[in-house]
């Protein structure tokens, strides 16, 4: 398949209009995106991503009103999450509105929504005029992409278009949480953080969702293909040729690592670790030392994201 790159969201939400698949840049990682209400459509973002079709899309709108084609119902904590975050890096599981092909969840009667904020997104989105079904742009079981270069690694051939934007601002993907229930559960830790989630619905339940509830927990995610140990500090990194570090310590200065990011901070730290994941695969690096850190804010989610890359790659 011949993929056509452009800069221009209005170019390619005509792809999306003819149900054909678009690779998008959104604040948190780049997406795969195709018409939500479309299943064939639906049906190719799986083939073409590698994904299991049991584990479920998120749909992307660029506007409240295109949620009546794709929620049944718009529950009271979904209502408070939605005006204190709508548009951002979080997503809503919602009842599934009965038209909307059911392939998009992996069969579920749930769906997760979101509003991305980066404009080029909802400049997509709006000129689609489309609800857009999206998972993150990258090969099942791979890191996510976070810039339209690591996508096209992954997708090039494989979509018709790549629309091109920023490095991901964020850099990890969207917090998610269910709203279907009399209280909201975490299901995945993200920018929008527990703290700013209690904030708005004190009752929020922030234990280790069960997989069944988010089926995306049941799966390998994350992996590059060196080996990632997670360690305190750089002194536990063995420095090396094959060998990579990542944290906010400096490693000494005689420590020569064949990949090396010290980042400034945690959001910094966030925003390079997936683009890291990947330079250390191009350039043969077989193990990763991530320094880990304690789990407040931010730093919840980017520690879930090491730690399941660690297990992943054991
Ligand atoms: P990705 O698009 O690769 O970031 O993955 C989407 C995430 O959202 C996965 O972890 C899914 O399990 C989760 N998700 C999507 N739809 C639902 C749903 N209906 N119920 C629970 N989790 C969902
Ligand atoms: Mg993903």
């Amino acid at each position: 398949m011949h993929t056509y790159f452009t800069d221009d969201p209005v170019e390619a939400a005509k792809f999306i209009s003819s149900d054909k698949l678009v690779v998008f840049p959104t604040e948190t990682v780049y997406g795969l995106g195709g018409n939500a209400l479309n299943a064939a459509a639906v049906e190719s973002i799986y083939e073409a991503k590698g994904r299991p079709s049991s584990n479920p899309l998120i749909v992307h709108v660029g506007a409240i009103a295109d949620l009546s084609r794709v929620v049944e119902e718009i529950t009271p904590s979904a209502h408070a999450f939605m005006d204190a975050f709508f548009p951002g890096p979080i997503t809503l599981v919602l009842p599934r509105h009965p038209s909307l092909p059911k392939v998009v969840s992996g069969g579920l009667d749930t769906v997760a929504i979101r509003m991305p904020s980066l404009p080029i997104a909802l400049q997509l989105l709006r000129s689609a005029g489309l609800p857009i079904a999206a998972p993150s742009a990258n090969i099942s079981g791979r890191p996510s992409a976070t810039t339209w270069q690591s996508a096209a690694e992954d997708l090039d051939g494989r979509v018709s278009c790549i629309l091109r934007g920023p490095k991901a601002t964020v850099g990890l993907e969207s917090t998610v949480v269910d709203c279907t229930g009399r209280s909201p559960i975490l299901l995945r830790p993200g920018a929008i953080s527990v703290g700013s989630l209690s904030a708005i619905v004190p009752e929020i339940s922030t234990d280790a969702p069960d997989i069944f509830r988010s089926p995306g927990l049941r799966h390998h995610h994350y992996a590059p293909s060196a080996r990632v140990c997670v360690i305190s500090t750089p002194d536990e990194a063995i420095p090396g040729d094959q060998t990579g570090y990542i944290g906010l310590a400096p490693p000494h200065a005689d420590a020569q690592f064949k990949q090396c990011v010290v980042a400034s901070h945690v959001k910094d730290y966030s925003h390079r670790l997936f683009e890291f994941f990947r330079d250390c695969d191009r350039s043969g690096v077989t193990t990763i030392y991530c320094q880990s850190l304690v789990e407040t804010g931010l730093a919840h989610a980017l520690m879930d994201r090491i730690r399941r890359a660690a297990k992943a790659s054991r």
